[in-house]
């Protein structure tokens, strides 16, 4: 049996399609009463479902057949020949072209499975997208919410799955703030890539692919963070391999941000922002722009267990990226060059093995 969990006080809840976070307000885990997840049974889908057996709550999930759209098992590459350790992972090929396939298509399988008919999710664009394509698949109502400024390319994307797009004047903060309000009035299901944990119960199969087209942990995984889905699915992901002894050693996590939004670097240095909240600057790099990640504390100790770091990057470095990135034949959205303009000022040694996600595609961003 799976219940939800509070991080905070501890309160188990059933899991329930109105369920998304504590009455302390503290957010949930997921809590398994018998012990998880055999890690050398996998099946032999070409997708993230391969790994069911390993995912937290599956009980919830058997329902995944009729709403994949075949999400996962993306390449890895090597970037430069010169340069066989540096390997990037393809995970813009995604049916909606990011990697929040990952979470989305693991929580809408939930969703469908608790029988509701209508979810609410909020976004920078593409988590709505995923959540919006596998609400399409699943033949379950979708509200998205986003704020005024999102790509048009984005929108388009959510309004052809049929999702009906909700434009909050203001930050990503007011945007969340108003999902919240109408997840309440209309008593649905909260899709959200943020609280709810089976969203990470997809983004884990981030390491598992790794794991096993490498036949062994990298050394080093350099991960963008906006609100740390895929950082701390990736995290879960590998410490349950270590767990299970499927690999020696935990890899590092290099986390990135971007220079003009970067609250999480921030409190990785040690600043408190219970006082004086964390402003947004301002970036191109849309994806990541979150000024208050609610799951910031999860993220930092994440970081700091592996032994990582933070890299922030500035505008002019995120453009350069990019545009190096498309020379050598990768069209990555702007939010996703961070990763690579992270990576050029990483020293890494020669041996270190290191992976670089490419998760949004370039036709997502306005230019
Ligand atoms: C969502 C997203 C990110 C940031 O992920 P978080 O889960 O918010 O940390 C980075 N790159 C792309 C392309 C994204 O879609
Ligand atoms: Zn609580």
């Amino acid at each position: 049996m799976t219940l939800y969990s509070c991080s905070e006080c501890k309160q188990v809840y059933p899991i329930t399609a109105t369920r998304w976070k504590c009455e302390c307000g503290g957010l949930l885990n997921l809590l398994q009463t018998e012990s998880n997840t055999p890690y050398d049974n996998w099946t032999s889908q070409q997708s993230i479902w391969r790994y069911v057996s390993s995912m937290a709550g599956k009980e919830y999930l058997s329902g995944w057949r009729s709403i994949t759209l075949g999400e996962g098992q993306t390449p890895l590459l090597e970037l430069n020949e010169s340069d066989p350790n540096t390997l990037v992972k393809l995970d813009f090929m995604m049916p909606t072209l990011s990697f929040k396939d990952r979470g989305a298509a693991v929580l809408v399988t939930l969703a469908k499975q608790l029988g509701v008919n209508k979810v609410i999710a909020d976004s920078s664009g593409n988590a709505g997208t995923a959540i919006a394509a596998y609400s399409a698949k699943a033949g379950i109502e979708c509200d998205v919410y986003v704020s005024a400024d999102t790509s048009p390319n984005k929108l388009a994307q959510i309004k052809a799955h049929g999702a009906t797009i909700k434009s909050v004047k203001g930050t990503r903060e007011d945007v969340a703030t108003a999902a919240q309000f109408a997840v309440k009035e209309e008593q649905v299901f909260y899709a959200s890539h943020v609280y709810n944990p089976y969203f990470y119960e997809g983004t884990k199969t981030y390491a598992f692919e790794v794991y096993e087209q490498l036949g062994k942990a990298p050394n080093t995984v350099l991960i963008p963070v906006g609100n740390g889905t895929l950082l701390l699915g990736a995290y879960y992901g590998f410490r349950e391999l270590l767990e299970a002894k499927k690999i020696e050693y935990m890899p590092k996590i290099i986390a990135i941000q971007a220079e003009n939004c970067s609250p999480i670097a921030k409190a990785f240095e040690g600043q408190d922002f219970k006082e004086k909240p964390f402003v947004n600057e301002g970036t191109l790099a849309e994806g990541i722009a979150i000024a208050s990640p609610a799951r910031s504390k999860q993220i930092v100790e994440a970081i700091r267990e592996t032994e990582g770091t933070f890299i922030t990057v500035s505008e002019d470095e995120i453009l350069e990226a990019r545009e190096i990135l498309a020379v050598k034949g990768f069209y990555v959205e702007i939010t996703s060059a961070v990763n690579y303009a992270g990576y050029m000022k990483y020293a890494n040694s020669r041996d270190e093995v290191i992976v670089i996600p490419l998760c949004g595609a370039g036709i997502k961003s306005p230019t």
